[in-house]
């Protein structure tokens, strides 16, 4: 483990705009920087970093965090290797914890697995370029395909020797352990090597470490499989790896579109020819994990099959996931007997770019294509097409989208548009049910655990039920204030809000608000202010940036969505007074100000409410004849009024909103 020491000093010393900027192109707008979101399709840039904050947000689709995050989100990597990948770039030194042995075996273990396939690959390749065997077979097989040398070092394909123990031999004299070897399915259970007489294709992860291997052989005369792969190990998951994704996910994310083809050559066919965002299922059919790799970098997904309409009626089925997840999902079909890295070679680049183009088609109308191709004149087979087909479509979320494909797809089938609809509606309640009890069984479930959240004893009932992020059509009349104070403390709390005492902006909100923190009507805000107490408590200083790399992700985002509230009010701010823009201070350098108006307005609140209730007391009173109640009632009632005006001169006399 990271030791929190050395975390915080990779997240302090992480410049956002650095690290945002290796991605996104940024420019420079008033104190903030803005670009076109990486994680959503936008034509206007709604992405900003604010290197004030040191975090980033994007208006379009509410992603948003700090350095470590973003490179959470945009390259998929754990916690610890995102600050990894930060700690090489500024060079600072990782200090490690060891909590367990365990845990550094771990780690180790993890190592040499990764150590010990890079060490294979390199086997593989020396094999393939400096070998006989190597040569005439493997090397002229990927001639004949047509690969570079360039290419073929670049995905790191190879040749595995028909001798039968050469690659163990060589690892366990070069040092590897032989246990390793087995693990990662490189030798087989006899000690034998698990991949001979064939040519090989490197796995790679999407920060591109090797992950494994497949292998094909080019024997014609043999009975063992054409293609046999690594099986899962410690580093090798294949439900969550597509092959090729570590060198497409960046011309995925500009292109703003996913190619998806079946084998491993036709990946490495199209990206020579310069389509570069191309990835591999690899045989197997799509799974959900893998659809959300592509999703977090595209929407759009483009599938091209070979031209044999048996082998896609049956890669179809598995494509209601992908609707599902709300892709925009297009087919494209290859002429009969051609595969996408033979009808490339044909076509060449240019021409075959602009075929599937072309020829790419909407998923679900070629779906119902097909089907209607197959019942042509059958009743009883079309019955069970339009099932099929509402099927697919009650899977979209969006419904928008589902009416859309509703219409056009009764067109087709030439079935009235509302026994589709209800067909559909029906299909849709179902899942729908289904999903609410899932959620509420895993609420329940995770109710039944709550203790071990780490928060105040006694509250994780109320933070389940208050639910994670405010959204913020959520946030009104009464919360406004509430949001206001947490804003603040959030922003400014560490500021000196009285040159004199040295009172913090926390320590004069805390103090102001501490009677009344129990009306907190947002659970979630008080919670930030009651940790804010605490910290005072210990003498410690109130940071923005304790807030947003906060350990628990609910209050990170929280704070993340409260600073993000602030960019819209600097933006208004901005349009409105375009020109005093450079000398005016930022919103942000008015905390004083805004601490006095934002207690006042609380206060006011909590003003109003506690008179509401007195008057009923006075109105009970009057109706029970109670006259001593009734006075006391009536002074308090007049008491109240006489702080409320006070308040609303200084709240005239400094702001209020
Ligand atoms: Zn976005």
């Amino acid at each position: 483990m990271i030791k929190p020491g050395s975390v915080e000093e990779i997240l302090n010393t992480a410049k956002i705009e650095d690290i945002v900027g290796e991605y996104v192109t940024l420019k420079r707008r008033g104190v903030n920087m803005i670009g076109n979101c990486p994680f959503h399709n936008e034509k206007t840039p709604s992405f900003t970093v604010s290197p004030t904050k040191n975090i980033y947000k994007c208006f379009g689709c509410g992603k948003g965090g700090n350095s470590a995050q973003f490179l959470m989100e945009h390259e998929s990597y754990s916690f610890p290797e995102a600050l990894r990948h930060i700690a090489g770039r500024y060079n600072i030194e990782i200090e490690e914890t060891v909590t367990s042995r365990e845990s550094i075996e771990e780690r180790q273990m993890l190592d040499s697995l990764f150590i010990v396939n890079q060490y294979a690959r390199d086997f593989y390749q020396k094999q393939l370029f400096e070998t006989d065997e190597g040569k005439s077979v493997g090397l002229s097989y990927f001639k004949d395909r047509g690969f570079l040398e360039e290419t073929i070092r670049k995905f790191g394909l190879g040749y595995a020797p028909g001798e039968g123990k050469l690659f163990c031999k060589t690892a366990t004299a070069a040092g590897h352990k032989d246990s390793s070897l087995k693990k990662l399915g490189l030798s087989t259970s006899y000690g034998k090597d698990f991949f001979r007489e064939r040519v090989m294709f490197t796995i790679h992860n999407l920060s591109g470490k090797v992950i494994g291997f497949g292998g094909r052989i080019l024997k014609k005369d043999v009975k063992a499989p054409k293609y046999i792969n690594s099986p899962e190990t410690e580093v090798y998951n294949k439900s969550r790896v597509l092959y090729g994704a570590y060198f497409a996910k960046k011309s995925i994310r500009q292109n703003d579109e996913c190619i998806m083809v079946e084998g491993y050559t036709d990946v490495i066919s199209l990206h020579q020819a310069g389509i570069e965002n191309v990835v591999a299922s690899s045989g197997t059919s799509l799974t959900v994990e893998q659809i959300q790799l592509v999703k977090r970098n595209t929407p759009n997904m483009k599938i091209i099959y070979d031209g044999d309409t048996a082998g896609v009626k049956a890669a179809l089925r598995g494509l209601d996931l992908v609707l599902e997840q709300d892709m925009n999902v297009k087919v494209v079909l290859l002429p009969e007997g051609e595969d996408p890295d033979s009808y490339l070679q044909k076509l060449g680049a240019a021409d075959f770019k602009e075929y599937i183009d072309k020829e790419a088609k909407d998923f679900i109308l070629f779906k119902t294509n097909l089907l209607m191709e197959e019942a042509a004149g059958d009743p009883v087979k079309k019955a069970a097409m339009i099932k099929d087909l509402v099927a697919s479509i009650a899977r979209i979320p969006d419904p928008i989208k589902r009416s859309l494909y509703i219409k056009e797809c009764s067109h087709l089938v030439k079935v009235e548009e509302e026994i589709l609809v209800d067909a559909a509606n029906k299909v849709f309640k179902k899942t729908f049910k289904q999903e609410q009890k899932n959620k509420e069984r895993f609420r329940s479930d995770s109710q039944r655990q709550g203790g071990d959240g780490g928060g105040r004893p006694g509250d994780n009932q109320e933070d389940n039920s208050a639910s994670a992020i405010p959204k913020k059509e959520a946030v009104q009349g009464n919360e406004f204030q509430e949001k206001d104070i947490v804003r603040l403390l959030i922003t400014s709390g560490g500021e000196i809000f009285d040159e004199e005492s040295k009172t913090t902006v926390a320590a004069f909100i805390v103090s102001n608000i501490e009677e009344v923190l129990d009306d907190f009507d947002n659970k979630q805000y008080e919670r930030i202010v009651r940790e804010c107490m605490q910290m005072l408590n210990d003498g410690k200083k109130i940071e923005q940036k304790h807030f947003i790399n906060h350990w628990d992700d609910e209050m990170a985002q929280l704070a993340i969505t409260l600073l993000h509230d602030e960019f819209e009010y600097s933006t208004n701010w901005k349009d409105m007074w375009e020109v005093e823009l450079q000398t005016q201070p930022m919103p942000e350098q008015n905390y004083v100000k805004d601490s006095i108006s934002s207690i006042n307005a609380f206060k006011m609140r909590k003003i109003d409410k506690t008179m509401a209730k007195n008057q009923e007391r006075i109105k009970t009173a009057q109706e029970e004849k109670d006259d001593v109640k009734m006075m006391k009632y009536l002074r308090i009632q007049q008491k109240l009024l006489a702080i409320r005006s006070e308040l609303a001169k200084a709240g005239n006399t400094v702001i209020l909103k």
